[in-house]
């Protein structure tokens, strides 16, 4: 059988970092199974494409999650998960936040040693190479680029502007302190106005290392065990089954809803849930599955005069076909941003002691909740409105134990009652940004949740029958030292041997930004660990 050093499930967004910082030691052999294709395909590099790998099922596994009557009208809702590597850093929206300090240090208040704001802060600067140079919060040199929001939309910043005007605070960087303020993100996209994704921040400089084998289209159905040992998987590829071994570690980098999958699939898991679905235990951890984050979002839509936004009408698709065509030739215009450019963290009420809520302000009147885009024939521009410190805690589990199968995804969204009062909140704060002067020239009647919606009642029942998330799915592996904890803070599988899970499920509670570098700080974090341990 073959064999090799460390096997890493996932050329996802932290399997990239840990494929690259584990074969940097020539001495060990490492191999990365990733079950999608590669990411040769060039609109997945051009930040204006994103949303378009929502409607296809290449590149994304286009999981829906468990119907609730309480949310959407019961209505499934999609969750986007990237398949091909650099994994969801490929389909992302390329926002570039990382939450607040307090969040990481309340990991480590649980218990997580090492994990505290000031010890995952020099992993953080070690992943960017930022645009606006180094200091306290940021670092040159490292793989990932982050640059500056050109804004080719002018309406993204009037957000700032319509801001301002109603006395809330506009920051200038929104990763260092007030950790408070709107502002335009900061995105990784390159200088030359490519996405910069962990494939191409971490693992296509190192492909040609010789201790290095990348496998696509390589879909994991098992860890293998000799007894309370991980030695190995199997996986898939062509319809052929291969097992290969591994010398020191198997490590899970699949995403929050697959790691904890493969982990129930290959009998680690609630003991229950595992028998009733004909799965033998090999170890019994009642956490895996458990604990799903989300932020609950709800997109607040008003329809608008003409602003240069992005329409599906037959000038904006001529539009668009002329900017895709100016960006394949130059790698300027519109195509080389990301539609969310502005947006940032407020505080529904002064008195907090931080920022609840996160705007994601997009030029189009859509709902990223869904994949009908009609909305998107009339003018408009939305906000993107995401409950900070959620409180609702959703579920993952196995719909049968046949590796094919998509898991059952079960939110539970807004099932705490303060995620809704505080999007409830964050309605009314936004309807007084976008009734400021600065939107007074483009602005129209309110699409979405409507003018008429002014009660808590109304206001909450109208989230709930559009309630969205943020796509930050975690927590389903947590880290920390309570029973229902499934890694620990050397991000070990606990009671197991030769097994970590390195990538998303791993945070104990949501970083409460946009997720995506906090997954390579945990990426880079994980190597160290694996290297030191
Ligand atoms: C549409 C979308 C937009 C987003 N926008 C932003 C944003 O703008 N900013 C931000 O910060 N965050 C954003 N996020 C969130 C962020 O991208 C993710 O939280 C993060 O990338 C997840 O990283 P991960 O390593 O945990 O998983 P992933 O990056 O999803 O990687 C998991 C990898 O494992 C592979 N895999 C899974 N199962 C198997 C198996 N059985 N065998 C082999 N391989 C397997 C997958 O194909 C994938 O490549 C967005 C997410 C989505 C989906």
């Amino acid at each position: 059988m073959t064999s090799f050093d460390y096997v890493i499930v996932g050329a996802g967004t932290a399997g990239c970092v840990l494929a690259n910082r584990l074969s940097a030691d020539p001495k060990a052999s490492v191999c990365v199974l990733e079950a999608g294709p590669s990411d040769r395909f060039e609109l997945l590099h051009n930040p204006g494409a994103l949303g378009l790998f929502m409607f296809t099922k290449k590149y994304d596994w286009s999981y829906n999650a468990k119907p609730d009557p309480s949310i959407r009208k019961g209505q499934p809702i999609f969750c986007a998960r990237g398949k091909t590597l650099g994994g969801s850093s490929s389909i992302n929206g390329m926002v570039y936040s990382r939450g607040h300090p307090a969040d990481y240090d309340h990991w480590a208040e649980l218990g997580n040693t090492g994990w505290s704001f000031e010890e995952v802060l020099p992993y953080f600067r070690k992943l960017e190479s930022n645009s606006r140079g180094a200091s306290r919060y940021h670092g040159v040199g490292g793989p990932m680029e982050v640059t500056d929001c050109e804004f080719q939309y002018p309406i993204s910043k009037v957000l700032l502007e319509a801001a301002e005007q109603v006395g809330l605070p506009v920051t200038e960087d929104m990763c260092a302190e007030p950790f408070e303020g709107l502002a335009g993100y900061q995105h990784t996209i390159t200088k030359n106005g490519r996405r910069c994704s962990t494939a191409d921040g971490y693992l296509h400089p190192v492909m040609s290392r010789p201790n290095l084998t990348v496998k696509t289209n390589a879909f994991v159905v098992s860890i293998d065990f000799e007894g309370k040992r991980a030695v190995g998987v199997s996986y898939e590829e062509g319809g052929k089954r291969t097992s290969i071994k591994a010398n020191r570690e198997v490590i899970l980098s699949s995403g929050a809803y697959n790691s904890p999958k493969l982990l129930m699939l290959s009998g680690v898991g609630d003991p229950d849930e595992l028998e009733a679905q004909g799965i033998k235990v090999v170890h019994p951890l009642p956490g895996v599955g458990k604990n799903l984050l989300e932020h609950p979002a709800i997109f607040l839509m008003q329809k608008s005069h003409a602003h240069a936004g992005v329409q599906l009408t037959v000038a904006g698709l001529l539009e668009m076909a002329g900017q895709g065509i100016e960006y394949q030739v130059t790698h300027l215009g519109k195509m080389r941003a990301s539609l969310v450019e502005s947006g940032g963290f407020l505080k529904t009420d002064p008195k907090l002691a931080r920022p609840n809520i996160q705007l994601m302000f997009e030029p189009v009147l859509f709902d990223f909740g869904t994949q009908d885009v009609s909305s998107m024939r009339t003018h408009g521009f939305s906000c993107h409105i995401g409950a900070l410190n959620p409180k609702s805690r959703g579920t993952l589990g196995l719909a049968s134990p046949n590796p094919s199968d998509p898991p059952v995804i079960d939110f539970k969204l807004l099932s705490h009652h303060d995620d809704l009062k505080t999007l409830v909140d964050g309605v009314r704060l936004v309807r007084k940004i976008f009734a400021a002067p600065a939107f007074a020239k483009y602005r129209k009647e309110e699409f979405y949740p409507g003018a008429d919606k002014e009660s808590d009642e109304a206001l909450g029942q109208a989230i709930r029958d559009r309630a969205s998330f943020a796509e930050h799915a975690a927590g389903t592996c947590k880290m920390g030292t309570d029973d229902m904890a499934v890694v620990d803070a050397q991000l070990r599988v606990r009671g197991l041997d030769g097994l970590r899970v390195v990538d998303s499920s791993i945070m104990p509670t949501l970083a409460n930004g946009n997720i995506y570098c906090v997954v390579i700080m945990i990426g880079e974090k994980g190597a160290d660990l694996i290297r030191g341990g």
